[in-house]
């Protein structure tokens, strides 16, 4: 092997790695009914990464290769010192793309901070537009707050924002459209995923609640038409996306459960905590919090010597919850 190619991440199946998705919290201001139990145990302090760790994990990750990082959580935006360790991340020689997901309650708060701190796509969750239902889902979450900050990032210049919704049957499946009309007349993306199985929720049974995102597309084709759109970003990962015709929006479907684009895989995810999971749906990991506190040196080395463990692919069964961590410890 090349000295190049081994200071590369590449797995077993010549998948390479080049997209990390970094959880920088697992606290958030929400409690959506598919992500988070009513009453979840948080991480104490001791046990999270400081930001310090977190640029140093990042720094390593870019010098093997990863292009892209997005800053994810629980909710990013109750990380104190989200801005300044966006602008940190930002400035690492190497990276392409610093990106966020957030459920947008923060964002007329922080929307231009980030911007100018390097965050250049923002992704909005955003599961209804009917406020009862959304404060509902969300536990306690107020719509207007999503609504305005969806506003607020795009006053302040952030460009393809998109929505993510999850569509639960007898839940939220009556506002597909309604949801897609919401991006086109907004001019956003949007994205549908399939709910997975990680963690024990206790508000419903997730077999009851899936939908195929095959629906999802027949519905959309049929009332708005879609157009076959080739998504160039190869650090993008698996999202499969179409266009709204005659619109500049897209719509992704990221479908787990349904069709399983474990083949394309290029993404890892480090937790709050530093963990390293080579794959959602799996638990093979590598503890990076107790490396760079002991041994710092050896961190690029170990996450090199850890791809090997990345699975050839998840095996969700929505009977059967053997990942206990809900997506908010995960990094969704
Ligand atoms: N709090 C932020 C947010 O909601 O956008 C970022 C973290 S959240 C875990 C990231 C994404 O994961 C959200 O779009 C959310 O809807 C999605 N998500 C959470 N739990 C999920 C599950 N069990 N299956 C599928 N998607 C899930
Ligand atoms: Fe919080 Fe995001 Fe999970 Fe909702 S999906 S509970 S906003 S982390």
């Amino acid at each position: 092997m090349s000295g190049l190619a081994e200071s590369k991440l590449v797995d077993r199946f010549g998948r390479e790695v080049r997209y990390l998705r970094l959880s920088v919290t697992d606290r958030c201001n929400l409690r959506c009914t598919y992500c988070m139990a009513e009453d979840m145990k948080f991480l104490p302090k001791a046990r999270v990464l400081s930001l310090e760790e977190m640029v140093l994990v990042s720094e390593a990750f870019v010098e093997l290769g990863v292009e892209k990082i997005r800053l994810t959580g629980g909710e990013p935006l109750v990380r104190k010192g989200i801005v300044e360790l966006a602008q940190s991340l930002s400035q690492i020689k190497g990276l392409r793309e610093l990106v966020m997901t957030t459920n947008g309650v923060l964002l007329t708060q922080y929307a231009k901070d980030l911007k100018q701190a390097g965050v250049s796509r923002i992704n909005i969750s955003i599961d209804s537009l009917k406020h009862e239902r959304f404060r509902k889902l969300t536990r306690f979450g107020a719509l207007t707050d999503v609504l305005n900050g969806i506003e607020a990032a795009k006053e302040a210049g952030f460009e393809r924002i998109k929505l993510n919704a999850v569509i639960l049957r007898g839940i939220n499946d009556d506002e597909v459209l309604s949801l897609a009309e919401f991006a086109v007349s907004h001019g956003l993306d949007i994205s549908y995923i399939e709910e997975m199985p990680l963690g024990e929720i206790g508000s419903h049974n997730r077999s009851e609640t899936a939908v195929a995102n095959i629906s999802i597309k027949d519905l959309l084709s049929r009332e708005l038409g879609l157009d076959r759109h080739d998504h160039n970003d190869s650090a993008s990962g698996p999202s499969k996306y179409m266009k709204v015709t005659g619109t500049a929006s897209r719509v992704g479907f990221i479908s787990p459960m349904t069709e399983n684009f474990c083949a394309s895989c290029n993404r890892v995810r480090v937790t709050a905590e530093g963990r390293l999971l080579l794959c959602l749906g799996n638990e093979h990991s590598l503890n990076l919090r107790s490396i760079i506190r002991d041994r710092p040196k050896d961190l690029k080395q170990e996450i090199l010597a850890s791809i090997v463990r990345k699975p050839q692919k998840h095996e969700f069964d929505p009977n059967d919850i053997t990942i206990t961590r809900h997506m908010s410890a995960t990094g969704g």
